[in-house]
């Protein structure tokens, strides 16, 4: 039975402290977030009422560093999935070795429902709030699904107003005209095509018309098809909340893209045929690429499923049923914690270079995200093969195992 993701995260760290033997005495500060904080945050709307929506900020663990993970606007948001999503980044930073604990927030708002001066208002009361857990040196927001660049350049704003000078390392995912990054737009996508394209290789499947299918066409997702796209593979599905197109024969992401800078869903795009979100999952692929929420690949529809590869460009998107069920179908998954890695990558890029105020070009940014993935994606599947264990329990298993040794090394306070 399917829980919330907070069920299927900690159901993942267990299973590693397991195969891991780790220490029950770290194993039970790892279940648990260090901090949550739940704030209400009151706006006044275009027509003169007042509406308080509920926003979190949970801190998952900051043995390693300041904590960091996106900012999440979505009607579905809920104490629960924030604090999974915290704890899934701690286990990320710690895969790709990025000097970072894990969080994330999240505010309960559909965000296409306001106007442009609501979303600055919401997000710069919520940034009110959280205010005390936030900071270059604390805990480090960055965008996550229904934010964007300027809800960034608000928050940084915000936290750089109430200290009276300009705090760009506050958040990363900025525009580049407040100390944004070279190359952190695409840079989840890229680390997405680098993890695939390792995918591929490794499985001696050919890489050029390799058929991809991507469920999500938003920050993540349509980098994702462009990128692929360019290494040579054939884009045939692709869905957002609108619906999905499927053409065999592969889609045009430069069709897709300026349908979607139309119309705002690929749903409708005349280069392929309408197929909803559930057939999108099920269509004859090589890879499948889960780019939108959680928990879309379940025990209903996991046995389904024909792509050899998944690669989880989302965070959480197969349930553990769902993984069991993969795994004797022998797909291979490629979990969130490694595949998605490449935003918080740059994002450290990006923080690192706000520190120094000095900026790197495009090129160097992405020559670090790619040695950053393909040696994480090896050492991923180094020890895999070493304990016999998935891609998922051998990220998790190294990701609990540095943040084990930094807590243990500290020693517990007091
Ligand atoms: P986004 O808001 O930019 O895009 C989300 C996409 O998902 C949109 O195309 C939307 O239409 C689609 N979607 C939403 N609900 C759907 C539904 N019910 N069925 C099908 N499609 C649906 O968000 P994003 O930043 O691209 O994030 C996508 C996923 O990637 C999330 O799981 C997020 O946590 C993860 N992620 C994002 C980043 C990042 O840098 N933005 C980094 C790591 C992981």
């Amino acid at each position: 039975m399917s829980g919330s993701a907070w069920d299927q995260a900690l159901a993942q760290l267990d299973q590693a402290a397991r195969i891991m033997n780790l220490d029950p005495n770290v194993h039970e500060v790892l279940r648990n977030p260090k901090r949550a904080l739940i704030v209400s945050v009151p706006i006044r709307m275009d027509d003169d009422t007042v509406r308080s929506f509920t926003g979190y900020r949970v801190h998952h663990n900051t043995s390693r560093g300041p904590s960091k993970g996106g900012i999440r606007y979505h009607p579905s948001v809920n104490l629960e999935e924030v604090k999974a999503l915290a704890m899934w980044m701690t286990w990320k930073c710690a895969v790709v070795g990025i000097p970072y604990g894990g969080a994330k927030g999240g505010v309960v708002v559909n965000p296409k429902e306001l106007s442009e001066r609501e979303l600055e208002a919401l997000t710069r009361r919520y940034a009110s709030e959280i205010l005390p857990l936030i900071g270059p040196e604390r805990d480090i927001p960055a965008p996550d699904v229904g934010t964007d660049e300027q809800v960034m350049a608000w928050i940084m704003d915000t936290y750089s107003m109430n200290s009276g000078y300009s705090v760009p390392g506050v958040v990363t995912g900025k525009p580049l005209a407040v100390g944004g990054s070279a190359g952190r737009r695409a840079a989840t996508g890229r680390g997405v095509m680098y993890v695939t394209v390792a995918t591929l290789k490794h499985l001696a499947m050919p890489v050029d018309e390799a058929r991809v299918v991507v469920q999500g066409y938003g920050k993540v997702g349509a980098p994702v098809v462009q990128l692929l796209s360019e290494q040579g593979c054939i884009v045939v599905g692709v869905g957002d909340v609108g619906g999905g197109v499927y053409n065999p024969r592969g889609l045009s992401p430069v069709g897709l893209a300026s349908h979607h800078a139309e119309t705002k869903t690929v749903a409708g795009y005349e280069g392929g045929e309408s197929v909803t979100n559930e057939e999108l999952l099920e269509l004859e692929c090589d890879v499948l690429i889960p780019a939108a929420l959680e928990e879309v690949i379940t025990e209903g529809n996991a046995d389904r499923i024909h792509a050899r590869i998944v690669v989880e460009a989302a965070n959480g998107p197969t349930t553990p049923e769902a993984d069991e069920i993969l795994h004797d179908r022998r797909v291979r998954v490629v979990p969130d914690i490694l595949a998605n890695a490449g935003g918080v990558t740059v994002s450290y890029f990006e923080w690192v270079q706000d520190l120094q105020a000095y900026f790197w070009t495009a090129d160097e940014v992405n020559a670090k995200l790619r040695k950053v993935m393909e040696e994480s994606y090896v050492s991923v599947l180094d020890l895999a093969e070493e304990r016999k264990v998935t891609m998922r329990q051998a990220a998790t298993i190294l990701g609990v195992q540095r943040v084990a040794e930094a807590h243990t090394t500290r020693g517990l306070f007091p």
